[in-house]
């Protein structure tokens, strides 16, 4: 008879291996498996985060920013350089070196936490029993306790735009292109295109995103999306809005790309190289055994509660897998709360306060609600934003474009949501996620000493902004 788990993980990305380490060190005999195989055929941990998503393209971006930076940003600072070369190759194997640094480490926090590493492919049979079939073909039976599905997402195709791998690419494929495209083309400027865009406008390509939607950033807060896509432009991204991609043809070593806008026009374009950046969707395929029972939604993905507990007892499904959005830390935060829920501890998540990163130069991010969604909803709000241009650091590092915006609820000052373009913004909306969490009001933020000089007096302004206080700027008149 095979081993019996308290707990058996399907999947080993962001939302898996975290919670196979939090199941483990709460006392839980624990095993997770994985199927994702390197470039030489051996078993990986660490899914689309480490080895195709967040670290490879954030690590991309820095090196195009380095080199961006290098050739045209430090005349200003009294720094010449001439004869600035990108050499994509060893900017490439940089990138490969992190993710194998990051995909081993997990293998050393599952060896010191005790987690059972298994990599194949797992299903979910009857009655919480695993099927595993190793990498080898060997197929074993496991029997759990409790399974939690954690196999993620894959990028969407669409017919208009079949992927080859070499002219038209998806974003794993944009990772690994070799050289820099003349005209790259982009369908999609949602978060993945704009960071993809980005690198390659950097390192020298012409870039046109091509968006169906008319809204430019249309989840994003009209304000934010609204300055930074003045400053994307700025920066040379062309951005197309209701521009709806209809078709793609391979001529030569040339992507012809023929689209139609919200108008009925049609336009056309031809490209060196087009990524397809349309989005996300659960990866269920092969997971689920036809006696499993659990159920899906209408989108596909996974159904589960406030909890992530599907319909059968005793599974759960965690990040990209289910509903909400697709963020690797959406999806660990699931993976902690599932692990305490199975070791019987009372826990659970705040969906409202998850933020949201475009790692774009500025970044672009979010917590909480938009102004938009204060309004729909008929709660009576205040404003306060204040631009990097009026912050001493911001103009010291040369880096002043962009503004944060802290929206509070009019009657309690209790902070709704706070929305920012500009440098750093993905650290410094984290001080106002954790204010947030402590249920925080704009005058709490405001009456904290915050460091001089530094860009999170952005925040502090944007805080003294909502009530009218802000120092370093006329304030608007109350709401
Ligand atoms: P995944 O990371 O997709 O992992 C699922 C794992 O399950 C995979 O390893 C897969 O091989 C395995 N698996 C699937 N089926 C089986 C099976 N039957 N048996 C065994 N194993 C199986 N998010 C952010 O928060 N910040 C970012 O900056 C960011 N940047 C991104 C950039 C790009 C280019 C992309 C593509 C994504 C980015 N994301 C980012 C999204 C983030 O990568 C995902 O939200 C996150 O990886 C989801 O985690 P997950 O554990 O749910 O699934
Ligand atoms: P995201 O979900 O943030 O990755 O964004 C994906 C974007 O791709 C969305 O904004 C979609 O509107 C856009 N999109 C989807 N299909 C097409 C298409 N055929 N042409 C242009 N844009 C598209």
């Amino acid at each position: 008879m095979s081993e019996k788990y308290d707990v058996i993980i399907i999947g080993s990305g962001p939302a898996g291996y975290v919670s196979a380490i939090r199941a483990a060190q709460l006392g839980l005999k624990t095993a997770c498996i994985e199927k994702w195989k390197d470039a030489d055929g051996k078993g990986v941990n660490g899914g689309t985060c480490l080895n195709v998503g967040c670290i490879p393209s954030k690590t991309l971006l820095d090196s195009s920013f380095k080199y961006h930076e290098a050739k045209e940003e430090l005349g200003i600072h009294g720094i010449s350089t001439s004869g600035v070369k990108i050499d994509i190759a060893a900017m490439l194997e940089r990138k490969n070196k992190i993710i194998k640094q990051f995909t081993g480490g997990i293998a050393g926090l599952f060896k010191a936490n005790g987690v059972t590493g298994l990599y194949g492919t797992g299903k979910l049979l009857n009655g919480k029993q695993v099927e595993l079939t190793d990498n080898d073909g060997n197929v074993t039976v496991l029997d759990a306790d409790n399974v939690i599905l954690a196999s993620g997402s894959l990028p969407i195709a669409i017919p208009v735009a079949p992927v080859d791998g070499d002219l038209i690419v998806d974003s794993t494929g944009a990772l690994e292109i070799g050289e820099v495209p003349k005209r790259l083309g982009v369908i999609g400027a949602g978060v993945i295109g704009l960071e993809l865009g980005s690198v390659w406008n950097r390192l020298g390509s012409e870039v046109v995103l091509l968006e169906a939607m008319e809204d430019f950033l249309a989840i994003m807060d009209k304000g934010i999306a609204k300055e930074s896509k003045k400053i994307f432009t700025k920066q040379g991204l062309d951005i197309r809005l209701g521009a709806r991609v209809t078709g793609t043809e391979i001529k030569g070593r040339e992507v012809h790309v023929t689209y139609v806008m919200t108008d009925g026009s049609e336009k056309s374009e031809i490209f060196d190289k087009l990524i397809v950046c349309v989005g996300r969707r659960p990866f269920t395929e092969g997971l689920l055994a036809a006696e499993s029972g659990v159920q899906l939604d209408e989108r596909g993905s996974i159904f589960v509660n406030e909890q992530c507990a599907t319909n059968v007892p005793g599974v759960y499904a965690i990040g990209d897998l289910v509903r909400g959005p697709m963020l690797a830390h959406k999806g660990s935060e699931e993976g902690v709360m599932v692990a305490e829920v199975i070791a019987g501890h009372k826990a659970q998540m705040n969906y409202d306060i998850v933020p949201n990163v475009i790692y774009t130069h500025p970044e672009v991010a979010s917590v909480g609600q938009t102004e938009e969604q204060v309004k729909a909803a008929g709660e009576p709000y205040n404003v306060g934003s204040f631009p990097f241009a009026a912050i001493g650091r911001a103009v010291a590092a040369n880096d002043t474009d962009g503004m944060v915006k802290i929206i509070a609820h009019a009657d309690t000052d209790r902070i709704l949501g706070c929305h920012i373009v500009g440098p750093s913004a993905a650290d410094l909306v984290q001080q106002v996620a954790i204010a947030m969490e402590f249920g925080s009001s704009a005058e709490d933020l405001g009456m904290t000493v915050f460091s001089h000089p530094t860009l999170s007096e952005a925040v502090h302004e944007a805080a003294l902004a909502v009530n009218g206080a802000a120092i370093h700027m006329p304030n608007r008149k109350r709401r």
